[in-house]
Order: C-alpha cells, then structure tokens, then sequence
C-alpha cells in the first residue's frame, strides 16, 4: 500500500466523487519550494516567515525581507502561496519583537498581539509581501497568527486592504476564535485552522512540554468540535475553511477534517502522497458521515475507534 501510494501520479487533491480538496504545503524556507513541488504540493498553506528571521536582535529591513519572500514565492509563479505574518513569541522566538520575560509565554504577547503595537513592523512587512507578490505573479494570501476575536481579525484585514493585499484572511488557533468563527469570518477573506496552538489552548496543555504531551492531541472531540464550528460558519458564509496545523498530515484525521467542512489541507510536503491517497477513498457524503460520527466521541482514542464506525 505504502509504495502504491509514493508511486501514484501528483494529482490535486479530490474525494472518490471529485470533490476537490486542495493539498498544500508547509514552508519556512527558499528550499522547501523544492520539495514541496517535487511531492506535488498545489502550493502553500502556510508560509511561516518568523522561520526566516529566528533570534535576530535586529528587525530585517522592508528591503531584505523582500529579497527573502521573493525568493521563496518564486517557484509558485500562478500557484497560490499563503503567508503568515510574523508569529512571534512562546515557542518562535523573535526578540526583535518580544523580549519580555513573560512567566506565561503562550498566553502573553503573541503573532498579532504584538504586531499590533508595533504597527510599523506589520505595515513594513505587508508591503514586502505585496511587492514580492509583484515581483513573482503568485496568488498571494496574507493571514493573521493568534486571532482571538473579530476586533483582531478587522483590524488586519482593513490593514491588509490598504497596503493593497487582495486576498487577507486569519488564523483560528485561539479557542475564542473558533467560538465566534461566524464574527472572524465576516471580517476575513478566509480563514486557516492552526489545529496545533487551537489544541494546546483547547486542552489547556502546553504544546512543547513533554509532560503534558497526551492531551495534545487533535482526534479529542472538544478540539473536532471547535472545528466543526469554524466549518459550519465558513459554509454559511460561503468562504474557505483550512487546516495548516499537524492535524492535516494525518490520513484519516485529514478525512474527517473535511467531513467538518475544511475545504482545504496544508502539511509538511512528506505527508501529501498518504493524504492524498486517503481523501480518494470517501465521497463528501461519507466524510460528512464519519465526521458527525467522530464528533460524538467521548476521547481521542474513542473517536479514532469510531472513524471505522
Ligand atoms: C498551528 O498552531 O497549528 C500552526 C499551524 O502554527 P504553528 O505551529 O506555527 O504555531
Ligand atoms: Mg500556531
């Protein structure tokens, strides 16, 4: 099965009825264009540009990241690339934007939090964007970290819109964001679920502490639950619903995200051949089923003992 799998053609991303599932990729880097095309990646679901810019002391200049961007949206010329501003803070240390010694990190100064105060980083940063986005004829969407509510989500895409951004939409990996997915939504070209930070908070278990590492998982129903709210608002308002966290490189979590609604999966390029390959086994229908299915689980475990009915 497995070499089946590797072997079968790049196709885009479709359920057994044709329903079209894009498949992207996570990237951080110029090289991981490479890969990510080579495994068949309809382009990008989460460019993480903080991984560009890890424990400098020195903000990198409007021109600078402009070369960076440049050079990594270019192989995605007509593809569609969507770039996550600068998620500083926690676990991705930025100390150009936060050096704070902050006794609860994940709870404190984060993504847009702090872009918000230091709006001149935000701003500089979205023109690179959109001036590597010239550069390059890619599709670009900019899309906010840590969202916690409408207010965060207006304020970005209004910023977005007048630095001349097409296409501005925020992430939900705050657990208010998920609950108020229809208000996020109005304000959001579209949304991403960060199912990593969205389980950490959900779970109220740090993500990085090795101790605590069994709640973090995304198959435990109250996190499935978040997203179903996020998915049936993101039909109603008729926008697209992704998953850029780890969540989506499972096959069969991949199959019951869409069940919820994701109209879109992101994930580590290796991970694209077996998501694919699974997604091809269910009709909408039969996803949809699964998903009301696994929603009514009592754990994580439960609910992947459910999948199978
Ligand atoms: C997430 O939180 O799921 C996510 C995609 O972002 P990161 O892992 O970079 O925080
Ligand atoms: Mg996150």
């Amino acid at each position: 099965r497995q070499a089946e799998i590797e072997s079968a053609p790049l196709s885009p991303g479709a359920l057994a009825d044709g329903t079209p599932v894009a498949l992207l990729a996570n990237v951080g880097k110029p090289a991981d264009a490479e890969v990510a095309l080579a495994h068949g990646a309809e382009g990008v679901g989460l460019f993480r540009t903080e991984f560009m810019f890890l424990d400098r002391d020195e903000a990198p200049s409007k021109e600078q990241q402009t070369e960076y961007y440049t050079a990594l949206l270019a192989p995605f010329t007509g593809k569609k690339v969507v770039a996550r501003v600068l998620d500083a803070g926690a676990d991705k240390p930025l100390p150009f934007l936060n050096d704070a010694e902050e006794a609860n990190p994940a709870l404190g100064m984060r993504g847009i939090r702090i872009l918000r105060e230091k709006e001149h980083l935000l701003r500089e940063q979205l023109e690179a964007l959109r001036d590597a986005q010239a550069a390059t004829g890619t599709e670009l969407w900019v899309m906010a970290p840590m969202v916690a509510d409408a207010a965060d989500s207006e304020y970005f895409t209004a910023l977005g819109r007048e630095i001349g951004l097409n296409v501005v939409g925020s992430m939900v990996e705050v657990p208010s964001a998920a609950v108020v997915a229809e208000q996020v939504l109005a304000t959001s070209d579209f949304v991403s679920i960060g199912t990593n930070d969205l389980t950490q908070y959900a779970l109220a278990a740090d993500r990085v502490l090795g101790t605590v590492a069994n709640y973090q998982d995304p198959w435990h129903p109250a996190v499935l639950r978040l997203i179903s709210m996020i998915g049936v608002a993101g039909k109603q308002l008729g926008k697209p619903v992704g998953v850029c966290g780890e969540a989506a490189s499972d096959p069969r979590l991949a199959v019951v995200l869409v069940g919820l609604g994701v109209t879109s999966l992101s994930m580590a390029p290796p991970a694209l051949a077996g998501v694919r390959a699974a997604l091809k086994d269910y009709t909408l229908e039969q996803a949809r089923e699964i998903g009301a299915r696994v929603l009514q689980a009592t754990s994580a475990e439960h609910a992947r003992a459910l999948f199978d009915g």
